[in-house]
């Protein structure tokens, strides 16, 4: 086996004891493997140990990543590319293009572009809106209080699905301090499903609070370095 299948092994562990920890249905937190900065030969090792699911954060990588890659199929069905890093405006237009994903949707003018981007051949891009939990003016996402207003606005738009909220909290290592603010991001996700929006997904958790944010409801975790390895952002950056 190799190490990348061995280290999916242990997340999908780590996830099933999670998820049964919480009491809730096995299967029913997607596993995304985040391959930003590693290699398409990293990938098709995850995609020979079964995984389907992946994310990236840079426009360029991802392009050339997706276009080496094109044609591989896991279990007979296609890869599927979820955008999870910052988007600017003006790169708005391959993401459309080349993605199933975007969960880092935080303004409405970047959904409205995704939307109006997003070419007619292919289903609705599936979308998430990031929220800024941490509250710092740094850090991208709707800050809560708007989530409602952007949430409906969104579902508005004619060539995105929006499926749920997407969340970073501030590295904590303390487990017992990871939980409140996956709770808070629940509680706004609640909150737009009893209003009457359709939303399935709650991406949350990484490498290193994958447990705290199943245990608040996470359906979706995003995680690289358990799976890859540490990143080297030398070169590329
Ligand atoms: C890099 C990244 C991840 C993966 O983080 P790990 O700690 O390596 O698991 C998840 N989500 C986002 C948005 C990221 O940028």
């Amino acid at each position: 086996m190799s190490t990348i299948a061995a280290h999916l092994d242990d997340v999908l562990s780590r996830i099933a004891r999670a998820t049964a920890n919480a009491g809730r249905p096995a299967g029913s937190v997607h596993l995304l493997a985040v391959s930003k900065t590693f290699g398409a030969d990293a990938v098709r090792e995850a995609i020979a140990a079964g995984q389907r699911a992946f994310g990236e954060n840079y426009v360029q990588e991802s392009l050339d990543k997706i276009a080496a890659l094109t044609g591989e199929t896991v279990g007979g069905a296609p890869l599927e590319w979820h955008f999870i890093g910052p988007l600017q405006s003006n790169k708005t237009r391959p993401v459309a293009a080349h993605f199933d994903w975007v969960h880092s949707v935080d303004r409405l003018k970047i959904a409205e572009r995704l939307s109006a981007q997003r070419p007619a051949d292919l289903p609705p891009l599936q979308v998430c809106l990031q929220v800024n939990i941490s509250g710092e003016a740094s850090k991208s996402g709707v800050a809560p209080a708007d989530v409602p207003a952007v949430a409906r606005a969104v579902a508005g738009l004619p060539n995105l699905k929006l499926r749920g909220l997407m969340a970073i909290p501030e590295p904590e290592d303390d487990p017992a301090r990871q939980r409140a603010p996956f709770r808070a991001v629940r509680e706004l996700f609640d909150a737009l499903r009893a209003d009457g929006l359709a939303l399935d997904t709650l991406s949350m958790g990484m490498s290193g609070d994958l447990e705290a944010a199943i245990a608040e409801g996470a359906t979706m975790v995003r995680i690289g370095t358990a799976i890859f390895g540490a990143r080297d952002y030398g070169p590329r950056a």
